[in-house]
């Protein structure tokens, strides 16, 4: 292949064929693949298209897309018809690039879940104040159980105000220093001491920590043994108003379903800024200024002299889902692992919107998967690597990331052998892009890795720009990096690479209120493949590099991870 064209020729060559794979001009496959390749090598110096770039076939790629996102999977959703079209569909390409079973002669890793559909009374009491404090349901509070139980109650529990719920060793924190929660409700405040704190050494600053995240203040409340845990709903550090809570937090959810699961508190729930207020007016204990003392290392937790009482009732129902792996063994270090992973799943059949009630995520996540396949298919091609490569297609990410949870709970492949995870969740289909935005930038070697493959197709990184968002703690690659596995998750998002950042900016809004978990997030015509491309040969060869070395990428220092791998 020539790919001796000056820059010019190659943005003509875009703009005449248009990178784009969609039915009506499957014919072009040929040319829109060599375009792309083209195109690529507009953007970085020719010699670095490497040959084993050139096993990445997008067209094949764009193919699995509309397959995974056509209307025939149904949204593929757990549990559904859409499930086993989507199970087998990918445990049937990992067979035919000719890629051995993960999991024993299986590809598939059975995940159990269970639903609960919980029914909260219709309020909180909060007694022994100067008054009774009574908190309505949906308006004032939101309360589940997380426990298998159909009924859950919490009675005249003890209530303390604990800060911000965090214990971390790297900052010299414990907000729980000193207490003895068993038994007791621990209110505490959403986020991390840093964040709207103004100074930028207090945890990350305004980059939220896992500890601000409410998955943390829930699990670290279950560590010290508490009945409860509230937390308090703030809209600017939560990230999202009291109406998502209330939303998010009602009826049913699913969970894993693991006997000897850790201790779950009875009741977790969420309690509005007012409500926690009128708590606090109703106690003796002085409780001014509580959220500045929060952010003081010395805070200690706050009894409040008042308990609570609340009862969730959970409608129980158990079914089970599936993990798709597969694995390329490794020759010398076979024993290692790099391991990729994208969530199969989307949300299935739904209300309708506009006519349509298929919530097809072609972006989400079936961009992701089919970069998987792609990714397979070029290990399958591409000779022998010292380590192993696993690639994990994961179930129920929409539910709160629960396949990868128990993936990473119940691995296949030891996790201290696990040299790093390459997560990829909705790829860009806008076409050629300039950056490589890395979400969570600085938590790992990984990231200097990837800016190394940026640089050499002509891209530059840049970190996540909305990092108060918690985005690192929002996909699969999250639960790895929980076990102390490396982990990255990056995408080209920010600047389109002829129609700048503009653009892409009025893009990514567009999607985000037209089609993000609606039935609208499909392909269509528009969808241009180069950016995937770029997207998947970076990942690709940063595996296949990964595959090839003795190198164990390492987290960063102030890594929340970083002790949790050198355990
Ligand atoms: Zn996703």
């Amino acid at each position: 292949m020539n790919l001796s064209f000056s820059r010019e020729e190659f943005l003509v060559s875009i703009k005449n064929h248009q990178i784009q794979v969609s039915n009506k001009i499957k014919p072009m496959k040929k040319l829109t693949y060599l375009s792309m390749v083209m195109a690529l090598a507009a953007c970085q110096p020719k010699e670095s298209v490497s040959e084993e770039t050139e096993l990445i076939d997008t067209v094949a790629i764009a193919s699995h897309i509309e397959t995974l996102a056509s209307d025939e999977f149904m949204g593929r959703k757990p549990f559904t018809v859409g499930e086993e079209k989507t199970i087998a569909y990918i445990a049937d390409q990992f067979k035919s690039f000719g890629l051995k079973p993960g999991n024993g002669d299986s590809y598939f890793q059975q995940v159990p879940l269970v639903e609960l559909d919980a029914k909260p009374s219709e309020t909180m009491l909060i007694s022994g104040g100067k008054e009774a404090v009574e908190l309505k349901v949906g308006e004032d509070f939101v309360a589940y159980s997380e426990r298998v139980e159909p009924i859950n109650e919490l009675k005249d529990s003890e209530v303390v105000f604990a800060g911000y719920g965090v214990v971390a060793p790297e900052y010299g924190w414990n907000d729980y220093e000193g207490l003895d929660v068993k038994g007791k409700t621990v209110v505490v405040l959403v986020n991390d001491p840093g964040f709207g704190s103004e100074d930028s050494t207090l945890f990350k600053g305004k980059t939220m920590t896992y500890y601000g995240r409410w998955t943390y203040k829930y699990e670290e409340a279950a560590r010290q043994g508490a009945a409860a845990c509230l937390i308090v709903h703030e809209t600017i550090p939560a990230g999202y108003g009291w109406s998502v809570v209330k939303n998010s937090w009602s009826g049913a959810s699913l969970y894993l379903d693991q006997t000897g699961d850790a201790y779950k508190p009875v009741v977790q729930g969420w309690i509005t800024r007012d409500a926690a207020i009128k708590m606090f007016e109703a106690t003796d204990v002085d409780m001014k200024g509580f959220v500045e003392r929060s952010r003081s290392a010395d805070f200690e937790p706050i009894p409040l002299n008042l308990t609570a009482t609340v009862t969730v009732e959970n409608g129980i129902k158990k079914s089970t889902s599936n993990n798709v792996i597969a694995v390329k063994e490794g020759t010398t270090k076979a024993d290692e692992f790099v391991l990729y992973s994208a969530h199969w799943d989307h949300l299935g059949v739904g209300p309708v919107v506009d006519g349509d009630s298929i919530y097809n995520g072609a972006h989400d996540n079936a961009s992701g998967s089919a970069a998987l396949l792609g990714i397979a298919e070029a290990f399958s091609k591409s000779g022998d690597t010292e380590r192993s490569v696993i690639f994990l297609a994961v179930t129920a990410e929409e539910q709160g990331l629960l396949g990868s949870k128990y993936y990473a709970e119940n691995p296949i492949y030891p996790v201290a052998k696990t040299v790093a995870n390459i997560n990829m969740d909705g790829l860009p289909f806008y076409g050629f892009m300039k950056d490589l935005t890395i979400v969570g930038y600085g938590q790992s070697e990984l990231d200097d890795l990837a800016t190394g493959l940026a640089e050499k197709q002509g891209r530059y990184v840049i970190p996540d720009p909305a990092p108060g968002k918690g985005y690192f703690f929002r996909s699969d690659h999250f639960q790895f990096a929980k076990v102390g596995v490396p982990a990255i998750f990056a995408y080209g998002s920010y600047e389109h690479l002829t129609k700048g950042v503009e653009f892409i900016e009025n893009k990514i809004v567009e999607f985000e209120t037209n089609a993000y978990h609606r039935p609208a997030d499909e392909v269509t015509p528009a969808w241009e493949y180069g950016g995937i491309y770029q997207d998947v040969s970076l990942f690709y060869e940063m595996g296949l590099q990964l595959a090839n070395s003795d190198k164990w990428p390492k987290w960063k220092e102030g890594s929340e991870f970083k002790s949790i791998r050198e355990k």
